[in-house]
């Protein structure tokens, strides 16, 4: 399977005034294309940090960090944000929608970002992101008018509809009631496995563990498992 993203002897420590924080402290991990991983631990363990490397979102204090075979360490900045709009999706715990736009409009924005599509791709690939979630019905609601599983939907369809090889979904369930949590899961595994979306997800939470993919444990900056 093609390799997306490769991390060798990463470690990451953030400067607290005076002293240097350690978040991750030598990593090495791989993703393939087409697999759902999910990464569990303790709040504090790390699973941001390692989710935005992988994401080129920050870079590394030492070691390589590798995305679709390109060595981000050595990149520029523009270069690093092309292959951010290109390559990747995100997925916060915090929906991150626009409150003044609708649910199509709030799909549709990464691609206007992108600006090469024509408009009839467009609404194409509009449409069928807010089919694969289930929100054909929602189109002119505004994030305020749908509930929490709802606005993550819309942030999940946002994070498919460039096509991005690896998607990225940062305690994505975290703010919601445990059964929609579960069907926020269980929707993202089923992306995964018909549309062969890859997906790094990470969560606090031990009871979401085993529904999905492959298992990573991540504990004071280390992978334990
Ligand atoms: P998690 O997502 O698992 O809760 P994080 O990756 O957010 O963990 O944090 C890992 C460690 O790094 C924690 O000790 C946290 O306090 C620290 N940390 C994270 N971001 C920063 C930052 N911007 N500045 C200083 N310390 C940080
Ligand atoms: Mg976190």
């Amino acid at each position: 399977m093609e390799q997306l993203v490769k991390l060798t002897g990463v470690k990451k420590s953030y400067k607290l005034g005076q002293t240097l924080v350690p978040a991750l402290r030598g990593i090495n991990l791989e993703i393939h294309a087409g697999e759902f991983t999910s990464v569990i631990g303790a709040s504090g363990s790390g699973k941001s940090t390692l989710l935005n490397l992988a994401g080129c979102l920050d870079l590394p204090t030492e070691g390589s960090i590798q995305i679709a075979g390109q060595e981000v360490t050595r990149m520029n900045e523009s270069q690093q944000s092309d292959l951010r709009n290109e390559k990747i999706g995100f997925i916060f715990q915090s929906f991150n929608l626009i409150p003044v736009l609708n649910v199509w409009e709030n799909v549709e924005l990464p691609l206007l970002v992108k600006a090469k599509l024509s408009p009839d791709e467009r609404k194409s690939r509009v449409e069928s992101v807010i089919k694969a979630v289930g929100l054909e019905s929602f189109q002119h609601h505004k994030p305020d008018q749908l509930s929490g599983g709802q606005r993550q939907r819309v942030a999940i369809a946002r994070a498919l509809v460039t096509n991005p090889s690896l998607v990225l979904a940062d305690e994505p369930t975290a703010n919601l009631d445990s059964k929609t949590a579960h069907m926020i899961l269980d929707l993202m595994a089923d992306l995964n496995k018909k549309q062969n979306v890859t997906f790094l997800f990470c969560s606090h939470d031990e009871k979401l563990i085993g529904r999905v993919g492959r298992i990573v444990r991540i504990q004071d900056g280390v992978i334990v498992e």
